[in-house]
């Protein structure tokens, strides 16, 4: 860079000269380069961190079906727009080429684990519930009381389920299923 290059892009002079310091004469070539890194963005949608109980509400850019960038959303009373760092690293891990996209399961007995769908899994969860269910419920104590339970499988919910999902498995585990066991990691 030559002596009138350098003079042009330092603010000093350029302020003498009766720029704004606050604007323009603030400037460089390298500041006039650089972007907005929401500028691209062209929808915005609402999540929640999925990490802990404090549930961060977060806000998710994208461009077209491609997410850009995840921040915390200023509107919500529990971050007011922050993330900790497990937050704050939630774009990485979402478009990390090392994320698991299946589900890993190993049979029993097995000494290794295989790769299947999640429609799968799902399946198999209901039909392991149903199944547990079935062999362990138990409609009458030997006295005779009526209870209608299993003490066969308990469930832990994740602390990112709101209130409506919350109100749906424990209708589901404890009037549909009768089990008696039921927690929520955001008690934990
Ligand atoms: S950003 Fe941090 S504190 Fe907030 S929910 Fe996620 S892990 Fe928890």
């Amino acid at each position: 860079m030559g002596l009138r290059e350098f003079l042009a892009d330092w603010s000093i002079p350029r302020q003498l000269a009766g720029q704004d310091a606050s604007r323009e004469a603030a400037e460089s070539a390298a500041s006039r380069l650089t972007r907005p890194r929401l500028e691209e963005a062209d929808r915005v949608g609402t999540s929640i961190c999925p990490y802990c109980a404090v549930g961060c509400a977060q806000l998710v850019y994208a461009k077209g079906d491609q997410v850009i960038h995840i921040e915390g959303d200023p509107r919500s009373p529990i971050n007011q727009g922050t993330l900790c760092p497990k937050g704050a690293a939630t774009f990485g891990w979402l478009t990390s080429p090392q994320r698991l996209t299946t589900v890993k399961y190993r049979a029993p007995y097995s000494d290794h684990w295989e790769d299947r769908p999640l429609d799968w899994a799902m399946d198999r969860i209901a039909h392991l519930m149903k199944r547990t269910r079935d062999e362990t419920f138990v409609e009458r104590l030997p006295d005779g009381m009526v209870v209608n339970h299993t003490l066969g499988m308990a469930e832990l919910g994740g602390a990112t389920l709101d209130d409506e999902e919350n109100y749906l498995i424990k209708k589901l585990c404890n009037a549909g299923l009768g089990m008696v066991w039921i927690e929520n990691q955001a008690r934990i």
